[in-house]
Parts: structure tokens; sequence; C-alpha cells
């Protein structure tokens, strides 16, 4: 992105040394996105950080800290989910269940499976959400959901924990973190930040595992945790990108110019699932493909069975993984309508 390419200037430029900065990386980089994130939601002496390797290894790190402070709980994680959760779960040997999640007739969330699962929780046990753009699937819930599992879980004493890896994919960086501002609001929770994808710094490896605490002590007790599991797995965490970062969001002009290319990024998005949505239409002379306009960021399982998926590999020299899902920033103006031929000639 233009910021980054800006902000890497001015760091060459002015970067004196290369010394360890401190366990829990360079504490602006977490002053800078822990607002960004949260906004007004919580205190920041509340929020305990530590900057990771992307935000996988926020995730790690996350899952880290509860197997550590709580043995016995559960990890419960949505069905479907990004497949390096239940990964990372199994190879820290932690208990975890899934929750009914993607309605695979309608496309999008299935509320009543979601909250008759999640209704089994046990006080202590921890929930994975994914905060906006949900991967695989590329659904959402809404609004009233959302407050629905909010309410849930704190009834019943479990944790939420956020993974956060599309802000400002979805519906705007505002829109995208009112979520997990409200869950953050509402007491603890864990949250998994990745600058991967909205400052396109992949290979940086540039996330933020973030422990929102009740009271400011308890905050910094869990900050000596964190800072303890960083040194036990890698000491410093990678600071080129965090630096990155902090340099765009601390200074007005890089963060505007930030802001307007996430957006226009966003809105290419948006612009080929409607272009997309529209073709299917017209092809099928049917409403059934406009869940494709409702799902958000990068993703959508369009449905497709494994034998659909072969087909449309077969006839049309279309891939996509197993499952059926897409990646809509893969798409462009002259691969749209090739798309939507295949779908519909595969029998979605
Ligand atoms: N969580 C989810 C849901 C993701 O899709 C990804 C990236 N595919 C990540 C976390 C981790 O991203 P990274 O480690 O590249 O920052």
């Amino acid at each position: 992105m233009r910021a980054v390419r800006e902000a890497e200037r001015r760091i060459w430029e002015t970067e004196t040394t290369k010394t360890y900065t401190a366990l829990a990386g360079d504490p602006a980089f977490a002053d800078a996105l822990i607002p960004l994130v949260l906004g007004p939601a919580v205190p920041r002496d509340q929020v305990a950080a530590v900057a990771t390797p992307g935000g996988t290894g926020a995730v790690r790190q996350g899952l880290e800290l509860i197997r550590m402070l709580n043995p016995g709980a559960t990890v419960w994680v949505p069905d479907p989910t990004w497949p390096n959760h239940v990964s990372i779960l199994r190879h820290l040997a932690i208990p975890h269940r899934a929750y009914r999640y993607f309605d695979e007739a309608t496309r999008g969330v299935d509320r009543d499976g979601m909250l008759a699962d999640l209704s089994a929780v046990a006080a202590g046990d921890v929930v994975l959400l994914h905060g906006c753009c949900h991967n695989p699937t590329g659904a959402d819930p809404d609004q009233a959901t959302w407050e629905a599992v909010s309410a849930l879980l704190r009834g019943r004493g479990a944790l939420p924990f956020v993974d956060l890896a599309y802000l400002g994919f979805g519906a705007g960086l505002e829109a995208d973190a009112q979520a997990t501002r409200r869950l953050a609001a509402e007491g603890d929770c864990l949250i998994a930040v990745s600058c991967s994808k909205n400052f396109g710094i992949y290979r940086e490896r540039t996330g933020l595992l973030m422990a929102v605490a009740r009271d400011a002590a308890t905050a910094r007790l869990a900050q000596g945790n964190l800072a303890h599991l960083n040194r036990q797995n890698y000491s410093f965490p990678p600071d080129h990108g965090a630096r990155i970062v902090a340099t765009i969001l601390s200074d007005a002009d890089l963060r505007r110019d930030w802001e307007t290319e996430l957006a226009d990024v966003r809105r290419g998005m948006e612009a080929l699932r409607e272009a997309l949505a529209a073709e299917l239409r017209r092809l099928t002379n049917s409403d059934r493909f406009d869940f494709l306009r409702h799902h958000r960021g990068m993703f959508s399982r369009i449905g497709a069975t494994p034998q659909q998926v072969e087909r449309m590999r077969a006839d049309h020299g279309i891939y996509m993984v197993g499952d059926g899902r897409i990646n809509i920033a893969g798409l462009n103006a002259r691969t749209v309508p090739l798309l939507a031929q295949a779908m519909v000639e595969a029998g979605l």
C-alpha cells in the first residue's frame, strides 16, 4: 500500500538502531492499534497487549494463555472456521468443540443453531468468534445476533476470544470493529488482531494479542503473563511491520491515505460481489445467489458440493478449495461471467 511504502522510507531514513524492543514489542504499536480496534469502548489501562508474529501468533499466544491459566477450559470454535484454529488447538492439546455457525441452505449465519450450541458452554470456557468477515464462509452475524451471543456468553461466564483478521474489509473500519467493541465493553475478553491484510504486510508478521480486563490491576497481571509467553516462544516479537503500522496510524497524512486505499480495496471487493450476484441473477432468473452480496470480506462459501467443485475444475479449469470457498478478490471483470456460467453449468 502507498502508506506502507512511505512509512518504510521514513523508517529507513530515521531508524538508528536495531537493538531489541521490549518483550511486548514497541509500546507505540499497541498504543496505536488498540484505539483503532477498541475506540472508546474500554479505558486503555484495562487492556494488556503484546505484539506477535502475525494474527496467527496472536491466536497461538491467546490459546497458550488459556492453557496456562485455565487448563480445564474447553475452547468452542465455529463450524466451519479457519482450519488453523483447530490445528493449533490440537497441537496444544486443548479440549475444543465446534458450535453450529453456517446455514448451508441460506448461506447465512445459523443463528438458532449457534445460540442453541453456545447455551451449553460452561463457566470459564472460551468461545472463539470471528470479529468480522468470517473465514471461510463470508457470513457475519447481524447486530441482534451479536447482542444475543454476547448476553449468552456473559450470562454463562464464558470468555469471548475474538479473531480479528480483516478489520476494514467488511463494511469499513468503524463498522467492522463494532462487534468486538461491544464484547470488550461488556467484560473480559481476548482479541487477536492481524495487520497482514488491512495493511498488506503479510510477510512482515504483524499482529497484536489484547487481553481486556475488568480493572487495571488485572490488566497488569495479564500484561506480565503475556510478556512471559512471548519470552518463552520467541523472546521479542518482530518489529518492522509493527513499526510500519505505528508510523502510519500516528501520522495524520499517512493514516488518511491508508484509510482511503483500504476503503478502495473494500469497495473493489463489494463491486465484485455485486457483479457476480447480478450475473447469477441474470443467468438463473432467481435471487438464490444474492447471499454473495450479503457476505463480507474476501471469502465466500458458495455452497458447491465436492462433486460440483470437481466439475468446475474438469469442465472449466476453475479451481477452488474443496469446501467451495472462493476468494472474491481473486476475480475481475473478465472472470466474473466465466465463474457465474461455470457455477450454473455445474448445477449450483
Ligand atoms: N485468523 C483468520 C481468521 C485468518 O483468516 C488469518 C489469515 N488467513 C489469520 C487469523 C492469521 O493471519 P496472519 O497470521 O497472516 O496475520
